[in-house]
């Protein structure tokens, strides 16, 4: 496994489509672990294959506390969503900056798991925001084209969390 670069807001590949993925080859299952990786040492929720250069439909999620459940999500495609959420979303590919964006507040998606067996996977809250951001990865689409308002520096917010 290897830690792979991010590729940064303004990078062409992230306004790119990604194209599907046919069928899982030992190339692919190296990306998946990499991008894991990835996502983990930079104390990321989820990862997108665009952000590490590859224009294919993959996408890694770990919102829980313990960092111990990941989930791999190929060609995923949202089945279901409904409510509305408003609130913070930060990017690995705009570092240091967040920016209020309204998501969905439950979504329901469907994709294919590493063994490329098609699964469901559903979720509020910090599930369903991340889900929508890493989704819209693979079409090209950044959160920053969604901010209600100006994108702020995440360390300020930060400090002012600890002063409450
Ligand atoms: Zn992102």
């Amino acid at each position: 496994m290897a830690i792979r670069k991010i590729r940064e807001w303004g990078d062409e590949v992230l306004n790119t489509v990604c194209r599907p993925v046919t069928k899982m080859t030992e190339h692919l299952g190296e990306l998946i672990d990499d991008m894991l990786e990835t996502m983990y040492e930079s104390s990321g929720v989820g990862l997108a294959a665009p952000q590490v250069g590859v224009l294919k439909r993959v996408v890694v999620i770990d919102v829980s506390e313990d960092r111990n459940e990941p989930y791999v999500l190929i060609n995923p495609r949202i089945l279901e969503s409904s409510g509305e959420q408003t609130g913070y979303e930060g990017c690995l590919s705009v570092p240091n900056k967040i920016g209020e964006v309204t998501r969905p507040a439950y979504v329901k998606v469907a994709a294919l798991d590493r063994d490329m067996k098609e699964f469901e996977l559903e979720g509020t809250e910090m599930m369903a925001r991340c889900l929508c951001h890493e989704l819209d990865h693979l079409d090209g689409i950044m959160y920053v084209s969604k901010t209600e308002g100006p994108l702020q520096d995440s360390r300020v917010l930060e400090e002012q969390e600890t002063e409450e």
